[in-house]
């Protein structure tokens, strides 16, 4: 076509991006229960850590609330991704509410792993950030005082167990893969018989997201991450592309992006985290197509093909 005028900008778009096996499910279950059920469907917590997903929800008939008491007698309620403490499901069933689990299946395994370490005599340590939903979930399979949170080596040097005290890790699903073989690390060498699982509990999204953060950030002079505030797997991107020397800011949309963000950038890359849809990366790509000649290109890192059966209250 004729010229546009606008200066080129190349584009890396990191691949994989966006939404996990865990979120597609998580949404899924709250639309299908809506088809099922009907409006209004309760859901404790947002689903998955992103507005725009929680607010196309709410169009079509969800109700968030934070704790089941806002959850009135005989109505159905989700759980969020994120997994719950057993005292949700408790009281769930207490209060006789209809009651769909949509945890991600990666989340759960690492809620069995701890209660197989309880029942084996070991005491928990658990590598994650405090205050997560998740981390206040898997903490709540367990009783109290028998898992220990560390969010850093230091707090591992902190630790007052002795070598001999019966001791198991396990990890929250979306921290930084380098911060956690760190920490792991810490740990080995301190309690030497630590039992562990193999790799950590990090999912494979959370891995491969990093990775091909790896892989666009070194040639990009700003990196864009699509996600919440709130969502550490999307932390954990800007964190990968700022430790390799790149600029990185995280955005929820492409409102929030400022041209002037791109004065002197020849080479963005841009990303998503797992609980961002592909429509907000289209978005910033359409917007910034508005300032610049965008030639885009797609660095792919690895294939995921990962898919998690729905629960079968939503199937028969
Ligand atoms: Fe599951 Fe990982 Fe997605 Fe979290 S980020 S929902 S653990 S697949």
């Amino acid at each position: 076509g004729e010229p546009s005028g606008k200066p080129a900008l190349t584009l890396l778009v990191a691949a994989p991006r966006g939404f996990c096996a865990g979120v597609d499910r998580a949404i899924e279950i709250v639309e299908r229960s809506l088809e099922r059920y009907g409006a209004p469907v309760y859901v404790r917590h947002e689903i998955v850590h992103n507005r725009y997903v929680v607010d196309g929800l709410k169009a079509k008939g969800a109700i968030f609330v934070e704790e089941l008491d806002e959850v009135p007698d005989g109505a159905s309620v989700v759980f969020s991704a994120h997994g719950v403490p057993k005292s949700v499901p408790h009281e769930a069933d207490r209060r006789k509410l209809d009651y769909l689990d949509a945890t991600c299946p990666l989340v759960s395994k690492v809620h069995r792993q701890a209660e197989r370490q309880i029942e084996a005599g070991r005491h928990i340590v658990f590598i994650g950030h405090q205050g997560h939903p998740e981390v206040i979930g898997t903490m709540g399979q367990v009783p109290d005082g028998t898992m220990t949170l560390v969010e850093t080596a230091e707090d591992v040097a902190a630790l007052s167990f002795t070598a001999e005290d019966p001791l198991a890790f396990l990890t929250q699903t979306t921290l930084s893969v380098d911060d956690t073989h760190a920490i792991v690390e810490a740990l080995r060498i301190k309690y030497p018989h630590i039992v562990g699982p193999k790799a950590e509990d990090i999912c494979y999204a959370t891995s491969n997201r990093q990775a091909a953060v790896k892989q666009i950030a070194p040639g990009s002079d700003l990196v864009l991450v699509i996600g919440a505030p709130n969502s550490s797997n999307s932390l954990r991107l800007v964190e990968v592309a700022e430790r390799l020397g790149t600029d990185a800011r995280l955005i929820q949309r492409a409102s929030e992006i400022d041209p002037t963000w791109l004065d002197g950038v020849g080479t963005l890359g841009l990303t998503a985290g797992a609980s961002a849809p592909e429509k907000l990366v289209r978005e910033v790509v359409d917007r910034i197509s508005e300032w610049r000649e965008v030639e885009e290109h797609t660095f792919v890192s690895a294939q995921e093909k990962m898919v998690f059966k729905l629960p079968r209250q939503l199937t028969d």
